[in-house]
C-alpha cells in the first residue's frame, strides 16, 4: 500500500480537497486502485449534527455514513464508492480508544495520547486503506489522507504526531508527503509572496514532515523566480514546487497538475507500477473542462432553499446542476433564493426583498427545491412549488422538495387547506408523516440513511426513462418523515403519480406530476451519486426541460453524445502498446514518448 499525505498550510478552504482527490484521479487513470480517507480533526463523531449554516452539506454515503462533503470529492473525481470509515474525527478515534480503556484492553496502563491515540489513528488507517472502493473487492494500491485543518492547529496535533511516527513505519517508497500551501498575490504590488509558505512548511518540518512536493495555490502562475526562491527557502529542489493556480473550473486541475510532471514524480517517488496510459481518461477530462468553458447555452435554475448564503450548503445540489449542463453544453446558473423570502410576512416587513425573491422565482427556466429540515421557509418553498405547477416550470423536489410539493397539490388540488407535514405541525391532513422507527429522540444517526433500492411501478415514468429504463434504481436517503401512504389513491387519481416505491411498497419514492413539462420529485438524495462523466438522471431532467429539450432527448433515445464513466472508458493498452512505452529499467514512460507528451 502506497499512502499519500496532504497536509495544508496557511489558510484553510484553499481547494486542498480538490487537489488531492485530482492526484487520486490522476493515478486511477494509470490503472491504479486508489483510495481516500479524509480526517476531520473536530471532536464530532461524525457531521451528521452539523448546521449546513456552519460547515456546509452533509454528504451521506451508500452505508448511510454522515460525513464531510470533502467525501463527495473523493467519489466524484475518483468514482468509487467510499465508507463511513474513510471520514475520521477525532470523536471516532477517542470514542475507540475510551471503549477499549473500558472494556479493560489497556489494563494496569496510563492511556494518553502518545502512543494510545497515534497508534489508534495508524491502525485505523491501516485497516480502512485495504477495504476496496471500486465494488470489485480488490484491495486498493494507493490511499490518498487529507488532513482538515492547518498545520500548527492544536486539534490536527495528534495526527500529524501519527503520521510522523507513520513515515519510518512505512518506508520512503511507500510514502510521500504534499504539502498544499498559499502564495498570496496581494494587489498593491502585485507580486507573488513566498513568506506564509516557508513559514508553514518550516512548521510542519519542526513537527517531523518533511514534504516531498509542495503545491502552491496561488491566483497566476507562479514565475521561476517564485519557485527557486520556495525552493531555497522550504528546502526542497524546484521540480518539488508544483503551482494550481486559479483555473476556470475544477476540471482543469487535474490536467494542471499532469501538465507540470506529477505523473512520473508520483511514479518515481513511490515506485508506482502503472497498468495503463492515462491519456484516454486525460482526453475525457480535458473534453469535460472544455465543455465547462464552452457551453453554448444558458439556463438559469432557481434554488429554493434555506442555507443560501454559504455556497457549500448545497455543494452536492449544485455539482449535479453543473454535471447535467455539461452533458448538455449548457452553462447553468444557479439563482439561490431564500425560502423564507418568498413569504407574504417578508412582503410586510421587507417589500424589496420580498419582490426580488419573487421576481427571480418567475424569471428562472426551471425551479429546485433540494433537501432541509424544520418548518422556517416551508410555506416560501410551497409557493415555489405552486408557481411551477401552475406554469408548467420545470419542477425537481428533493427529499424534503417533494414533500412541499405534495403538500402544495393537496392544498390547491385537492383542496385540503390544512394540509402539511408532521415536520411542521399536526393537522386533519397530515400529506407527510413521520417514519416512527427513524424518530428515536437522538439526532445523530438516527434518519432513514444511505443507498436503498426504488422498484418502478410503471413503464410510463419520465425518471425511468432518464435512468435508462431500469426495473429499479439505489440512491441513498437521509430522511424522517415520508409520504402519507393513507392518502397516495387521492393524489393519484388527481394526476399526481407515485411511479417509484420502496421495495416493500409501503414508501413513496418518486413523484412525476401529470400534464405538466416535468414535476417530479424524489425522496432520496440524487445529487450524491453524479459523477461529471455520468450526471443524475433526475437533475439532467430537469436542466433539459428547462432549455426545452427534454421531449426531443427522450425521442433520440435519451443520446446526446454522452460521455462515458472511468469504468466504461476501454482504459487497457494492449501488450504491445504497454511494451512499446517501458524504458530499459521496465517503467512506464510517460514523458519520453512524444505522442504522450503531446496529450498530456
Ligand atoms: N425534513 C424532511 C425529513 O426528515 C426532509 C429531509 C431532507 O430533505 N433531507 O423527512
Amino acid at each position: 500500500m502506497k499512502y499519500i499525505l496532504v497536509s495544508g498550510g496557511v489558510i484553510s478552504g484553499i481547494g486542498k480537497g480538490v487537489i488531492a482527490s485530482s492526484l487520486g484521479m490522476l493515478l486511477k487513470a494509470c490503472g491504479l486502485r486508489v483510495t481516500s480517507i479524509k480526517i476531520d480533526p473536530y471532536l464530532n463523531i461524525d457531521a451528521g449534527t452539523f448546521s449546513p449554516y456552519e460547515h456546509g452539506e452533509v454528504f451521506v454515503l451508500d452505508d448511510g455514513g454522515e460525513v464531510d462533503l470533502d467525501l463527495g470529492n473523493y467519489e466524484r473525481f475518483l468514482d468509487v464508492t467510499l465508507h463511513r470509515d474513510n471520514n475520521i474525527t477525532t470523536g471516532k478515534i477517542y470514542q475507540h480508544v475510551i471503549q477499549k480503556e473500558r472494556k479493560g484492553d489497556y489494563l494496569g496502563k496510563t492511556v494518553q495520547v502518545v502512543p494510545h491515540i497515534t497508534d489508534a489513528i495508524q491502525e485505523w488507517v491501516e485497516r480502512v486503506a485495504k477495504v476496496s472502493v471500486d465494488g470489485d473487492h480488490k484491495e486498493p494500491e494507493v490511499c490518498i489522507i487529507e488532513l482538515g485543518g492547518t498545520v500548527g492547529d492544536i486539534e490536527g496535533m495528534p495526527f500529524v504526531e501519527a503520521f510522523r511516527q507513520f513515515q519510518f513505519k512505512k518506508k520512503k517508497e511507500n510514502f510521500c508527503s504534499i504539502h498544499v500551501s498559499l502564495v498570496p498575490q496581494p494587489k498593491a504590488t502585485g507580486e507573488q509572496k513566498t513568506k506564509p509558505t516557508q513559514a508553514s512548511v518550516r512548521e510542519l518540518r519542526g513537527l517531523g514532515i518533511a514534504p516531498d512536493l509542495i503545491l502552491c495555490r496561488s491566483q497566476t502562475r507562479l514565475s521561476d523566480g517564485i519557485r527557486e526562491k520556495l525552493s531555497m527557502f522550504c528546502h526542497v529542489s524546484p521540480e518539488q514546487v508544483i503551482c494550481v493556480h486559479d483555473c476556470t473550473s475544477v476540471y482543469r486541475v487535474p490536467l494542471l497538475l499532469a501538465e507540470q510532471s506529477m505523473i512520473p514524480i508520483l511514479r518515481d517517488q513511490l515506485k508506482l507500477q502503472f497498468r495503463q496510459r492515462p491519456n484516454k481518461i486525460l482526453s475525457r477530462w480535458r473534453d469535460l473542462a472544455e465543455r465547462y468553458d464552452g457551453a453554448t447555452k444558458e439556463v438559469t435554475i432557481a434554488l429554493v432553499g434555506k442555507y443560501t448564503k454559504l455556497e457549500d450548503s448545497y455543494i452536492s445540489v449544485m455539482k449535479a446542476l453543473y454535471h447535467a449542463g455539461m452533458h448538455c453544453r449548457t452553462r447553468v446558473h444557479i439563482k439561490r433564493i431564500e425560502a423564507d423570502d418568498l413569504e407574504p410576512e417578508t412582503q410586510r416587513t421587507d417589500p424589496v426583498r420580498y419582490y426580488e425573491a419573487h421576481q427571480a422565482l418567475c424569471c428562472a427556466d426551471g425551479i429546485l427545491v433540494p433537501g432541509g429540515f424544520g418548518p422556517r421557509g416551508g410555506e416560501g418553498k410551497i409557493l415555489a412549488a405552486k408557481w411551477a405547477r401552475e406554469n408548467k416550470k420545470p419542477y425537481l423536489g428533493v427529499c424534503l422538495g417533494l414533500q412541499v410539493a405534495v403538500i402544495e397539490f393537496a392544498r390547491n388540488v385537492l383542496g385540503w387547506k390544512d394540509a402539511n407535514s408532521e415536520e411542521n405541525e399536526k393537522t386533519s391532513h397530515n400529506v407527510i408523516v413521520e417514519m416512527p422507527e427513524h424518530n428515536t429522540g437522538h439526532m445523530g444517526g438516527t434518519m432513514r440513511l444511505g443507498q436503498r433500492p426504488t422498484l418502478f411501478k410503471t413503464d410510463k415514468s419520465v425518471l425511468r426513462t432518464l435512468y435508462g429504463n431500469p426495473t429499479k434504481v439505489e440512491e441513498r436517503h437521509r430522511h424522517r418523515y415520508e409520504v402519507n401512504p393513507t392518502m397516495v389513491e387521492d393524489f393519484e387519481k388527481h394526476g399526481m403519480k407515485f411511479v417509484g416505491h420502496s421495495e416493500d411498497g409501503e414508501r413513496m419514492e418518486i413523484m412525476e406530476l401529470q400534464d405538466h413539462p416535468y414535476m417530479v420529485g424524489v425522496q432520496y438524495h440524487p445529487e450524491y451519486l453524479t459523477r461529471p462523466m455520468k450526471p443524475s438522471a433526475p437533475y439532467l431532467g430537469l436542466v433539459l426541460a428547462s432549455i426545452n429539450r427534454l421531449q426531443s432527448y427522450i425521442s433520440k433515445g435519451c443520446r446526446m453524445s454522452p460521455r462515458s464513466s472511468f469504468s466504461d472508458v476501454e482504459s487497457s493498452d494492449t501488450e504491445e502498446e504497454m511494451a512499446a512505452l517501458l524504458d530499459s529499467s521496465g517503467n512506464l514512460s510517460l514523458t519520453d514518448s512524444p505522442q504522450v507528451k503531446q496529450e498530456l
